[in-house]
């Protein structure tokens, strides 16, 4: 086909689909004896509360470790959620988060609320509910250290889905959070029906410079955090990379913080070094 195109182009687009194709089925196939054997780490970024200049929590985030790399979660968490496997991830990652929690409880550590990303992928099966619930209670982990961070949905065969989901967890005292609102299918209804603790602004919202304050980003930016406040919601910006960035969370009053600016993702042993009293992040 390309050579009666004559078009190197076609060749070369060809050839990446296929990589592409070849990549997704390795990572297939690599999945259960990646889990099995750990190849799965568990990285902390942490949240900054503005206020206090100190640690209010953490995401937890995953990388694969694999043949001597780490693969980011953008290469493999979209092949496993086309199926089923993205499901056995995120219990793991739960567990992980759970046993970690108990280990710093049990060495007088201070323990910070952690969040797990959760897939949309859960939300139809009728015993997640419990299954979250029983990972978290076979570590003894109180309810408050745990949150979920769920992803904006799309239709109506869902929001019964989620409804289920987020007012379930609101009863077991597990916290609950809009992951990367403002991008995607935002729909302000799902936020205002359900009861939700946090409002996570998608980084892609965050303006560069606070400087010009006319700018249409700034501007809205400032309205989300008001919104979420008058919705009696947590607000926390991600992807806050810069000072001018940190101020204009801080002049709005935007009461959390997550980003490069403070820390990127760090690897369990570094986030420790966090979770002492005394910590302060210069801002
Ligand atoms: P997310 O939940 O929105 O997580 C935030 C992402 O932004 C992370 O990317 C984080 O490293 C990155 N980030 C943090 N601070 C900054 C910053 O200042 N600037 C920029 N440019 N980026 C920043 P990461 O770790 O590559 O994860 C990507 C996405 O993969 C996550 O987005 C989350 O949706 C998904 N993910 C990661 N681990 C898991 C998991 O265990 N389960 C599920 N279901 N999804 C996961
Ligand atoms: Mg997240
Ligand atoms: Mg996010
Ligand atoms: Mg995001």
């Amino acid at each position: 086909i390309a050579k009666s195109l004559g078009n190197q182009d076609v060749v070369y687009f060809d050839d990446t689909l296929l990589a592409r194709s070849k990549r997704n089925n390795d990572i297939t196939a690599s999945f259960p004896k990646a889990l099995e054997d750990n190849e799965f780490l568990v990285y902390y970024q942490p949240k900054i509360s503005l206020k206090g200049k100190n640690i209010a929590g953490a995401e937890a985030l995953s990388r694969w470790y694999h043949n001597g790399m780490i693969i980011p979660p953008a290469e493999y968490i979209p092949v496993l959620e086309q199926g089923r496997d993205i499901c056995k991830l995120d219990f793991y990652v739960l567990d992980t988060v759970c046993r970690d929690i108990r280990r710093w409880l049990d060495t007088g550590r201070k323990v910070v609320r952690i969040s797990v990303n959760l897939s949309r992928r859960h939300l139809s099966d009728m015993d997640l509910l419990q299954r979250i619930v029983d990972i978290v209670d076979k570590h003894n982990v109180p309810h408050e250290y745990i949150e979920i961070e769920l992803t904006e949905t799309t239709t109506d065969v869902e929001f019964k889905d989620l409804k289920r989901t987020i007012s379930g967890l609101q009863k077991t005292g597990i916290a609950t959070s809009v992951d990367d609102f403002g991008i995607g299918y935002s729909s302000l209804n799902l936020i205002k029906e359900l009861p939700w603790n946090v409002l996570k602004l998608d980084k892609s919202l965050l303006p560069v410079n606070s400087t010009d304050n006319s700018d249409q980003k700034v501007v809205m930016f400032k309205y989300l955090i008001a919104m979420a406040q008058e919705m009696g919601l947590e607000c926390i910006a991600e992807g806050v990379e810069t000072k001018e960035q940190v101020q204009l969370l801080t002049e709005n009053r935007c009461s959390l913080a997550q980003g490069f600016y403070f820390d990127k993702p760090l690897p369990v042993e570094e986030f420790e070094n966090r979770l002492i009293d005394n910590y302060t992040y210069e801002i």
